[in-house]
């Protein structure tokens, strides 16, 4: 069935709020991704922010536990909660900074749990965060939040994460759930943070779908992977609902990263992910160069909304954005770096996918 374009990008949440969730000047983490990217979407006039509430204590112990909760909310600056290191340093007010992109994602979820087809929260996407833990600039974790609201009325969800960084706090959260299934297709953990997914971590269920590519691999081979394994998986596990997490970090300018992707081939990725039409919750994530988050996430938000990404980024933006297009130059001929993982991810999961219990 092929619907109409649309002219708006539905059910898009964000808050100034939300710029505050910042761990200071010298962290990559910079909230001016997000103001970047929402001030590109009004530019193109596509989008009309809803405003959320904060998230409160029950959304947050969804999937953390008390005592973490708590020691965020007091300031327990201790190793044992992964808070007061270099990746979470200690800052006043983090709890609350924090539940300003957490209440985002429960929007979202909601959104999309009672009937819509899209809903997105690009200030979120903090896939690290464990049940008791904060990791990789990630406190509370909005998307395994997300799955849970999902759940709620769909009976098997699927969480697809485009991330340069394994889904790790996501896939942990739910490893023993057959009813969530955790995609990643991300850099091996041999050479990147946080140096977990290798194929054969399948999980306790069995549901996890780990895609480790080697450092260096270039756009095509990571699209060709992405293309082989997600549709199979999606098509095997057979969920109602998608969580996407749109890290940008893949690109070949991400200065956290080494693989190779190109906007265009990783917004491929999300077309793929649209068009298998199932109700999508979508987040931000990662991605650290500001020439290429705003325009990456904006088309991205285009994309899943139906909306013709343009060729070029409006003139008012350029000089501010650092960049004249949304998309890179084209390379002429396949690079093929990183052929090597990926054809034995698609091969492990050729054969580990159809040992799946059919739902
Ligand atoms: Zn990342």
């Amino acid at each position: 069935m092929l619907l109409p374009p649309a002219s708006r990008i539905p059910n898009f949440l964000f808050a100034e709020e939300m710029m505050a969730y910042d761990f200071g000047p010298n962290h990559p983490l910079k909230p001016e991704r997000l103001q970047r990217t929402v001030s590109l979407l009004r530019e193109e006039g596509v989008v009309e922010p809803i405003r959320p509430k904060p998230a409160n204590r029950d959304d947050l112990l969804r999937v953390h536990s008390e005592r973490y909760i708590d020691a965020v909310e007091h300031g327990v600056a201790n190793t044992l909660f992964g808070i007061g290191t270099t990746d979470n340093p200690w800052v006043e007010g983090i709890h609350e900074k924090a539940l300003w992109y957490v209440g985002g994602a429960v929007e979202a979820a909601r959104k999309v749990k009672d009937g819509d087809q899209l809903a997105i929260n690009i200030s979120g996407g903090l896939h690290h965060a464990m049940r008791d833990k904060a990791s990789g600039f990630c406190i509370y974790n909005d998307p395994a939040i997300m799955i849970s609201i999902l759940r709620e009325r769909f009976d098997r969800v699927a969480y697809i994460d485009i991330d340069v960084h394994h889904g790790d706090g996501v896939e942990a959260i739910f490893d023993s759930d057959p009813n969530v299934m955790a995609i990643s297709i991300h850099e091996s953990g041999k050479t990147l943070f946080p140096g977990t997914g290798f194929l054969s971590d399948i999980g306790k269920a069995g549901t996890n779908v780990n895609v480790p590519l080697q450092a260096k691999t270039t756009s095509d081979v990571w699209l060709w992977a992405f293309r082989e394994i997600v549709p199979r998986a999606i098509d095997r596990f057979n969920p109602q609902a998608i969580v996407l997490q749109m890290g940008t970090d893949p690109h070949f300018l991400d200065p956290l990263g080494h693989l190779q992707v190109t906007a265009q081939d990783w917004l491929e990725a999300v077309r793929v992910v649209r068009d298998f039409g199932l109700p999508v919750a979508a987040c931000g994530g990662g991605g650290y160069n500001l020439t290429t988050v705003p325009r990456m996430w904006a088309a991205a938000c285009m994309t899943l909304a139906r909306i013709e990404v343009p060729e070029e980024i409006p003139e008012r933006l350029q000089a501010l954005l650092g960049a004249k297009h949304y998309f890179d130059p084209d390379h002429s001929t396949p690079l093929q770096i990183g052929m090597e993982s990926a054809k034995e991810a698609v091969e492990f999961h050729r054969v580990n996918l159809k040992a799946l219990p059919l739902a």
